[in-house]
């Protein structure tokens, strides 16, 4: 275990930075993953190489590390030279990254995210095509968690909710005291394990099915026959087809209705087309 503050380090909040100060933990999130041995890995988020330590001992065939701190560079370095062959660490931003550029099959991704962007971080790992991930082992705060994995009708059934169980079946494996970090933050904490969908053929354009996710739940209180009106003419009848109340909001259509919904939008592409311009 490495200390922060034997590192002399100063966690820098602007970069979301709680160090995980548990071995067993540590144990328990690296165990979801069924074994790392030979496989591709991408931490994201490196910190004090806590996490980063215990993959190496796994003996991936390719570990890449993204660490946006300089600062914590010279430390993660250390293991890239003690591991030359296998083991990368990129001082970069993770959203600003490109995944598949440094592996040749999408790896698994494992981090305890920076909070203030993690949000920002799952979308865009939910939403690239093709998409640059195996399995998703990542670390939220709780209520981040609950979003995730929120079915419909309820409150916290939100974008992130469909974006994420559209094409996999999220759940919370971990969930964790705020003790276990360095410093403390204020909330609890959850590891989400994100399993492709076995069946996950995607047939639809996944920028068409974002952006309709998006509309409607931008305007939740609104009914979607509304918040999609300016997007596509004739709704009522496109509802219709899919067999969606027209009295629905955002939060009352299952995954599968906006899968359905996307699909035959799609088919009315040329007319969306117009629309889209
Ligand atoms: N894995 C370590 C650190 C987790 S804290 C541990 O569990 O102890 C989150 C880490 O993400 C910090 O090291 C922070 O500097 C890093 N980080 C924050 N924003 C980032 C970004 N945009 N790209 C890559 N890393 C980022």
């Amino acid at each position: 275990m490495n200390d922060a503050a034997d590192l002399k380090i100063l966690p820098k909040k602007r970069y979301g930075q709680n160090f995980l100060q548990d071995d067993n933990i540590i144990n328990n999130i690296i165990g979801l993953s069924g074994g790392l041995k030979d496989k591709n890995v991408l931490e994201i988020g490196g910190g004090t190489g806590n996490l980063t330590r215990r993959i190496i001992n796994e003996k991936p065939k390719k570990l890449v590390v993204v660490e946006v701190d300089n600062d914590l560079i010279p430390t993660l370095k250390k293991l890239e030279y003690a591991n030359q062959q296998n083991v990368r660490i990129i001082w970069g931003d993770i959203l600003e990254f490109n995944i598949m550029q440094h592996f040749l099959q999408p790896p698994i991704i494992i981090g305890n995210l920076p909070y203030n962007i993690s949000t920002k971080i799952l979308t865009n790992l939910l939403s690239s095509s093709p998409q640059a991930w195996n399995q998703l082992i990542l670390m939220f705060q709780m209520e981040v968690a609950e979003r995730i994995i929120a079915k419909p009708n309820s409150k916290k059934f939100g974008r992130l909710s469909v974006l994420a169980q559209y094409c996999s079946m999220p759940s919370i494996k971990i969930k964790i005291s705020n003790k276990v970090f360095f410093p403390t933050p204020k909330v609890k904490s959850a590891v989400v394990v994100f399993n492709k969908k076995q069946n996950y053929t995607n047939k639809i354009n996944s920028d068409l099915f974002f952006l309709i996710v998006k509309k409607c739940f931008s305007q939740r209180r609104k009914k979607i026959i509304n918040s999609l009106k300016t997007f596509y003419p004739n709704m009522s009848s496109i509802l219709e087809e899919c067999d969606i109340d027209p009295d629905s909001r955002a939060e009352n259509l299952s995954v599968e209705d906006y899968y359905k919904l996307a699909e035959i939008i799609q088919r009315k592409k040329e007319k969306l087309e117009i629309n889209l311009r």
